[in-house]
C-alpha cells in the first residue's frame, strides 16, 4: 500500500498533486510519500512480531537521501552501510552508532578504522583477511570488534543474476563448508568479538523457498559453532524480500516473511538482525517525468520522457519494470515504447508496452522507484543530478537539490600545459 493516488483525476504523493511539484521543481524528479515510508517501516517491524530479540538495519545504499534516513531513525531503524560514506550519512541522519551494521565484500582498511573510532554496533566480515585486518587494528585501539561472519549458504535465489549474492560463485562471504574453520581462527584473535553469522543471498526474492533454504543452512552452522565452544549470541539474516513492480506481482508480505523466519529460528536463542531495503522503501518513491515528445516507430510510437536511465538505472541494468502511470490519464491507452534522451539504445524504460495514452508536455511516473533509483543516479550526457522531494501530508520540502551540470562542470579542469 502506498499514498500515491488519485484525486479528481489528478495523481497526487499524499495531498500534493504531482502538477504542482513539476510546475515548481521541474522534471526529471524523484518524489517519496513520508507516510507510505513510516508504513513500510511498521508493517515490516509487525511482521516480526514473534521474534522476541531483533535489531532492524535499513540498508541504506538502496536509499541514502538523509531526508528519508531521518525519517527511518525515527521509527527506531538502525543502518546497514557498506562503506565509511554510508556510515557518515548514517551517522549525520541521527542514526547511533551502535546500531550501525557495517557489510560490504570490499572495505578499505581506512573504512574499518573509522567504523571503530565511530563506535558502529557490528562489522560483517566478508573473508578471513578481512577479520585478521579488522583484529589487527582494533587491538592497536585497545579495542575488541563486534563482529559476525558473513558466509555464502550456496542457494539460489531465484531474481535477476547481478542481485543474486548467495550462490558459492558469488562473491560474497565465505563458504558454509569452510566457515567453521574460519571462525575458530578468528574468534582467537585478540581485538576479536565475533558473536554469529551473518547470510544474505540476494534482492528483489518473490518466494520465501530459498530463504528458508539458506537459513535451515545456517541453523546447522550454528549448531556446529556452539559444539565446537563458540559462543554465537547474533545471527544477521539480510534483506532481499522482494516488492510488487508489475501490478500483478504477489511477492510474500512481511508477515508472511516474519512467520517463516520466527518458525525457522525459533530454537536459535540468538539477537536476530535484519537489513531490509527495498522492501522498505521501494513503493514509497515515483520518478516524476515528462514527455517531451511521441514520435513514430517501425511498429509502435516512441514516449520520449525527460527523465533517462541516468536518473533511472534498474531497467537498463537489470531489465527491470516500472509500471508508467500519467499523472492527468485520460482513460485512453496505445502500445509504445518508452525511452530517454540518452544516446545509448538502452536507455529504454518499456517496449511495446500497453500504457497511458500520453502526449508532448503531459506528465507521468515510473512507479516503485523508491529504492535503487536517485542513489543509482548518474550524469551521463551531462545531465544535471536528479532532484528528490519529500512530501508530508499538504507540504513537501527538497531533501536533495538538482545538481546542473554546470556545478558538476566547476569541479574540472583544463590543464594549463595543455597549449
Ligand atoms: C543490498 C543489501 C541488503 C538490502 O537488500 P534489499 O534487497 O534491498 O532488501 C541487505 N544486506 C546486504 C548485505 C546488502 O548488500
Amino acid at each position: 500500500m502506498d499514498h500515491f493516488h488519485f484525486r479528481d483525476g489528478v495523481l497526487h504523493a499524499e495531498d500534493i498533486p504531482l502538477t504542482r511539484i513539476a510546475e515548481e521543481v521541474g522534471t526529471p524528479v524523484y518524489v517519496y510519500s513520508r507516510q507510505t515510508l513510516e508504513r513500510h517501516a511498521q508493517v515490516f517491524r509487525d511482521g516480526l512480531k514473534d521474534i522476541p530479540n531483533k535489531h532492524i538495519a535499513f540498508a541504506i545504499k538502496c536509499n541514502p537521501n538523509l531526508g528519508v534516513l531521518r525519517v527511518l531513525a525515527r521509527q527506531g531503524y538502525g543502518a546497514d552501510v557498506v562503506s565509511g560514506g554510508e556510515m557518515e550519512r548514517a551517522l549525520a541522519a541521527g542514526i547511533a552508532a551502535e546500531d550501525i551494521v557495517f557489510s560490504g565484500v570490499g572495505k578499505k582498511r581506512s573504512e574499518l578504522r573509522q567504523g571503530l573510532e565511530r563506535g558502529i554496533g557490528q562489522f560483517n566480515i566478508e573473508h578471513e583477511p578481512e577479520g585478521i585486518a579488522l583484529a589487527e587494528i582494533a587491538h592497536s585501539m585497545g579495542l575488541r570488534a563486534p563482529a559476525v561472519l558473513r558466509v555464502n549458504p550456496d542457494v539460489d535465489a531465484g531474481t535477476h543474476a547481478k542481485i543474486s549474492t548467495g550462490k558459492a560463485e558469488n562473491k560474497f562471504g565465505v563458504g558454509i563448508d569452510v566457515a567453521p574453520e574460519i571462525f575458530g581462527r578468528l574468534a582467537k584473535l585478540d581485538g576479536m568479538n565475533l558473536r554469529g553469522v551473518a547470510l544474505h543471498i540476494g534482492s528483489q526474492l518473490t518466494s520465501l523457498a530459498p530463504l528458508e533454504a539458506a537459513f535451515e543452512r545456517v541453523a546447522i552452522l550454528i549448531a556446529d559453532l556452539r559444539a565446537a565452544g563458540h559462543d554465537i549470541t547474533h545471527v544477521d539474516l539480510g534483506g532481499g524480500l522482494g516488492v510488487p513492480y508489475h501490478p500483478d506481482d504477489n511477492p510474500p508480505s512481511p508477515a508472511e516473511y516474519g512467520a517463516m523466519v520466527a518458525r525457522v529460528t525459533k530454537d536459535w536463542n540468538v539477537t536476530l538482525m535484519f537489513e531490509p531495503g527495498r522492501v522498505i522503501a521501494g513503493n514509497t518513491g515515483v520518478l516524476l517525468t515528462e514527455v517531451l515528445w511521441v514520435k513514430p516507430g517501425a511498429k509502435n510510437p516512441f514516449v520520449i520522457v525527460d527523465a533517462a536511465m541516468n536518473d533511472l538505472a534498474r531497467p537498463a541494468l537489470y531489465d527491470a519494470f516500472h509500471d508508467f502511470v500519467a499523472v492527468k490519464p485520460t482513460g485512453e491507452k496505445f502500445d509504445a515504447w518508452i525511452v530517454g534522451p540518452v544516446c545509448e539504445t538502452g536507455d529504454t524504460f518499456a517496449k511495446d508496452r500497453h500504457i497511458d495514452k500520453v502526449e508532448s508536455g503531459d506528465l507521468a511516473v515510473f512507479r516503485t522507484a523508491g529504492a535503487y533509483g536517485a542513489t543509482m543516479a548518474s550524469t551521463y550526457n551531462s545531465r544535471d543530478l536528479v532532484p528528490e522531494i519529500l512530501v508530508d501530508g499538504d507540504k513537501y520540502v527538497s531533501v536533495a537539490d538538482r545538481i546542473s551540470a554546470g556545478t558538476i562542470m566547476a569541479a574540472e579542469r583544463v590543464p594549463d600545459w595543455i597549449d
